[in-house]
């Protein structure tokens, strides 16, 4: 057994709180982009620029056009075995919850039944204009969605300049400071206030486990153990590491 897999495993199972963090490259084996991926839907449409508040309020049919390409994605999507490694780690009551800046409803697919959406999720829409809530099956096909009202729907996710969930926020927060152990996968940690979670962790002495294939900003600052790699391999060698020393 790899010695770190190993030391990532034993402090899961002596951990009596662990919390999973998780961004854009748990994803990205499902076929879903990060904002770094070359040749991919962010060279084409810069974040910045479109996923905005202010870009959706400005011209939400421009907004629209990457959207629907997202969409597409997403709906293409299934989880890996990084999210499903996660599911079952939950199930075996070694995890309690992930916390995650995704909005494609991987976790969920994949069995996670606590997950926080930080960032909110791509599955449900809202009118800005007069608030009323749509589902993404109810209005599937229709481009861009409008609300009965007539104006163009957003999407449940928090486009930079919203604010994030309050009880996401609150839930968030209560569990980074409690938590005895936090594992960090696929996110570059740059996007705030997300990014204050592991470091909240590791001022209450939490063991923070980082998954990626390269170094972040967490990783010579506040990362325990760090499993450079993807997120499939690694998660999965993590699980059976586990069950391993289970049986013992
Ligand atoms: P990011 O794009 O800034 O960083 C992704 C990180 O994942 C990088 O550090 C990269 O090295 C790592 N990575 C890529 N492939 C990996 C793999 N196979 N295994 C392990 N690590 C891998 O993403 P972020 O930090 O999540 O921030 C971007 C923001 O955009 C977030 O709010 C995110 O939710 C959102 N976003 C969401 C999706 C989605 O819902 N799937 C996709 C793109 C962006
Ligand atoms: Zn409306």
């Amino acid at each position: 057994m790899d010695e770190f897999i190993e030391k990532a495993a034993r402090t899961i199972l002596g951990s009596q709180l662990t919390i999973a963090l998780t961004g854009a490259g748990i994803s990205v084996e499902s076929g879903i982009p990060d904002f770094r991926s070359k040749g991919g839907l962010w060279d084409r449409f810069d974040p910045e620029e479109y996923a905005s508040i202010y870009a959706f309020q400005d011209d939400p049919e421009k907004v629209w056009r990457m959207l629907k390409e997202m969409e597409q994605i997403v709906d293409n999507a299934r989880p890996n075995t990084a999210h499903t490694g996660l599911a079952e780690l939950e199930k075996m009551g070694l995890l309690k919850s992930v916390l995650t800046q995704n909005v494609d409803n991987l976790h969920q697919e994949a069995g996670s039944q606590d997950v926080i959406e930080y960032h909110g999720n791509s599955k449900s829409f809202t009118c800005l204009w007069c608030n009323k809530k749509y589902d993404y099956e109810d209005k599937r096909g229709e481009y861009p969605p409008r609300c009965e009202c007539g104006n163009i729907l957003k999407p449940d996710v928090i486009f930079f300049g919203e604010s994030i969930p309050p009880l996401a926020m609150v839930r968030s927060s209560q569990l980074a400071s409690t938590c005895q152990a936090l594992l960090i996968i696929g996110t570059s940690a740059v996007v705030s206030p997300f990014n204050i979670l592991p470091r909240q962790a590791k001022q209450v002495g939490a063991t923070i486990i980082e998954i990626n294939l390269e170094k972040t900003v967490l990783t010579d600052s506040i990362t325990d153990i760090f499993l450079q790699g993807k997120a499939t391999e690694q998660i999965s060698q993590v699980v059976s590491a586990v069950k391993a020393l289970q049986s013992a």
